[in-house]
């Protein structure tokens, strides 16, 4: 069987349990069962595949089928134009985060060796990008998660930040002490708990630890709030990723702290709102 006929199978099989995008997907999932690139099933769409090259692609589709998300089967998600390894240890970095990173690396920009903490790095996306993209920094992240540390250590070697980071596992703050951040970010677990069984099977399929933010959904920014103005430099700001619908609730949550100020909030490109920013007087 070559290459193309091999395809055009898989994209039957998806079709027919109605998998959007099933072009795609067909082709992404061969790129990683046969280490190849885009460019390369292009022109070599002639080409036979092996036995069990073939069978291995197949069980790949079935996976698929079945509801485990594409990047846990090709265990890489691109993210601020970076490469990150995923495995189903770790949320899969989505790109509304990339608003949340954004605005980081903006209000960081003006901060001369901007110590920053992420909490609840999990593959480190957030904390890799800073480490990145903004000169001269130092990032903490914290996870409680000890696989989501290791993902993330080895996603910071492969993206050569590692020296710029350093990854603590914690509840939260339990682990960082007397220590003071000019900017803390995270994109915490918020969807309500009874909201995650209605969810797409990909979805899932992720870790729950990773998105499951309580009755309400709120746990995270309540017990952030309550600790992170102790752990920021005057003026220091607190960047938050929030659900489509959390706004008003988070602005609340924030408020009655007494120690926020000039709270803003942005949207996605969705036009969701995505992110809320507060600094201490
Ligand atoms: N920062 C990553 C991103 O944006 O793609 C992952 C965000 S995921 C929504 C939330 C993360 O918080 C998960 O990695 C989870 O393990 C972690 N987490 C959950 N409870 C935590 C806690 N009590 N303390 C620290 N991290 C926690
Ligand atoms: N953005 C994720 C989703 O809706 C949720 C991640 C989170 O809880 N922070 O699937």
């Amino acid at each position: 069987m070559t290459i193309k006929q091999l395809l055009n199978q898989a994209v039957i099989m998806l079709k027919n349990e109605n998998i959007e995008l099933p072009k795609n997907k067909a082709r992404m999932l061969l790129q990683a069962t046969l280490k190849k690139s885009r460019e390369y099933l292009m022109i070599y769409d002639n080409k036979q595949v092996t036995q069990k090259e073939r069978e291995q692609y197949i069980i790949n589709v079935k996976k698929l089928i079945s509801g485990i998300p594409l990047q846990y089967i090709t265990g890489k998600q691109e993210f601020m134009k970076m490469n990150f390894l995923v495995t189903k240890d770790v949320l899969i970095p989505r790109p509304d985060t990339e608003i949340l990173v954004a605005e980081v690396i903006k209000i960081a920009s003006n901060i001369q060796n901007p110590e920053i903490l992420d909490i609840g790095t999990g593959s480190g996306a957030i904390a890799i990008s800073i480490a990145k993209y903004v000169k001269n920094t130092k990032v903490y992240a914290t996870d409680v998660s000890m696989k989501a540390i290791e993902i993330a250590t080895k996603n910071a070697r492969f993206n050569g930040v590692l020296n710029n980071i350093e990854f603590i596992q914690s509840n939260l703050f339990a682990k960082i002490k007397d220590q003071k951040f000019d900017i803390i970010v995270s994109n915490p677990p918020y969807i309500e708990t009874d909201v995650i069984k209605t969810l797409s099977k990909e979805v899932q399929n992720e870790p729950k630890l990773a998105l499951d933010g309580g009755k309400d959904g709120l746990d995270f920014y309540r017990k952030i709030s309550q600790e992170a103005y102790k752990y920021l430099k005057r003026q220091g700001y607190l960047c938050l990723e929030i659900g489509y619908n959390q706004k008003q609730s988070v602005r609340k949550i924030l408020e009655n702290q007494k120690r926020y100020v000039n709270i803003y909030c942005k949207k996605d490109l969705c036009e969701n709102d995505r992110i809320i920013v507060s600094q201490i007087g």
